[in-house]
């Protein structure tokens, strides 16, 4: 068993351990002793070096040893430790600032804990609660700060697993069980690394909330990942002000007017669009000479088949004695359009060539579209069409 020195003082960042059993490689290293925290209950595990030699990760195994996995091999019978302190103090502000906003959620909405993840950009907590209004955040986000300004010390105690432990989520540990206290608010069960005043946790920020199968997830920020986080921000919403030449205040109220303006826009241009293909398709029927028989056709090959050029066939068949064919690529389609006394059924006309070889379509007696698996088999079915 390593003896674990962060179980008492998290804040030790330099120490001196035996090197008690290695990897035949070196590279994996077992101390009688360490301040390393390795990866376990959702807190990442430390960075750091051992003999000037960097550490890639710290791992708690099966048998209570922790081994310390190095990027080179290290040979000496003595460490010489140091842990990435910056990175150790953030996971301990992330974990003790988790403590405290599951402990909020509870007293405030009754809300339990189900899970926490501490991430390298933001830290989750999922909470047994089908949902949480704008009101409930702010609220937790106040009383969460509020006990942050109060700086309530953060203890560490061993207690027997027989005692009345008064736990916020029991334990299923037997025998000597490590809590972490927050004065007056919260006693967990936790083998982690904390802050040791609730000062020290920095601002708390909710970023995003996700409902996850009926449960929300909470994302949230401590210390100065918080206050980056808050500033890039603002950075992103200065930006969308200046665009529109407005405050970052009313930047949404003038984004939802924006919207709303471009859907009219939108919804103009379509109908402009389709009143330019009708044109079209009228221009084109005068322009069409009508072959022996009196009927005007227009066969035209084109990508696709849309609704601007549904609306040109329709115009060019409102005219009397007219047959209007396209062919698309992709996917290999067809549409026909036929005038009124053109003694074609457009509907049965497509459907029976297109589900001849596999396709599918129909329509009404004067336009019809249908599609077929590949172009092969549009070649091959056009020519025998009755047009
Ligand atoms: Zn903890």
């Amino acid at each position: 068993m390593t003896e674990r020195l962060y179980y008492t003082d998290s804040y030790t960042a330099e120490f001196r351990a035996g090197i008690v059993d290695a990897s035949p490689d070196r590279r994996r290293l077992y101390l009688d002793r360490t301040a390393f925290y390795p990866t376990s209950g959702g807190q990442p595990h430390d960075l750091g070096s051992i003999n000037g030699v960097r550490v890639t990760e710290i791992v708690d195994e099966d048998d209570g040893r922790i081994a310390h996995v190095l990027e080179s091999p290290v040979t000496a019978d003595q460490a010489d430790c140091r842990i990435d302190w910056e990175r150790r103090f953030d996971h301990m502000q992330q974990h003790t600032g988790q403590h405290l906003l599951s402990a909020v959620l509870l007293e405030l909405f009754d809300a339990q804990t189900i899970s926490f993840h501490l991430g390298a950009e933001s830290s989750t907590i999922d909470i047994a609660r089908p949902a949480l209004d704008p009101n409930e955040v702010r609220q937790a986000l106040d009383r969460a700060n509020r006990i942050v300004f109060e700086n309530r010390p953060v203890t560490v105690e061993f207690r027997h697993s027989s005692e009345d432990l008064g736990l916020r989520k029991p334990t299923e540990r037997e025998g000597d069980v490590r809590i972490v206290a927050i004065e007056g608010m919260d006693r967990s069960a936790c083998g982690g690394t904390h802050v040791r005043a609730t000062g020290e946790i920095g601002p708390i920020l909710i970023r995003k909330l996700e409902k996850i199968r009926g449960n929300v997830r909470l994302e949230f920020l401590c210390g100065l990942r918080a206050v980056r986080r808050a500033h890039a921000d603002y950075e992103a919403l200065a930006a969308i002000g200046r665009a529109l030449a407005s405050t970052v205040d009313e930047a949404p109220a003038l984004v939802a007017a924006q919207i709303e303006k471009l859907q009219d826009a939108e919804k103009s241009r379509r109908k402009l669009e389709l009143e330019l293909a009708q044109a079209r398709g009228r221009q084109l029927y005068i322009e069409t000479q009508p072959g022996p028989d009196g009927i005007r056709r227009i066969r035209r090959q084109t990508a696709s088949i849309t609704e601007e050029l549904r609306a040109e066939a329709q115009a060019f068949t409102a005219g009397s004695g007219a047959i209007f064919v396209a062919l698309a690529e992709e996917p290999a389609s067809l549409l026909i359009a036929v005038s009124r006394d053109a003694g074609l059924n457009a509907g049965k006309v497509v459907k029976d060539a297109v589900t001849a070889v596999g396709g599918r379509g129909g329509g009404n007696p004067f336009i019809a579209q249908g599609s077929v698996p590949n172009r092969q088999l549009l070649d091959q079915i056009v020519p025998q069409l009755p047009l």
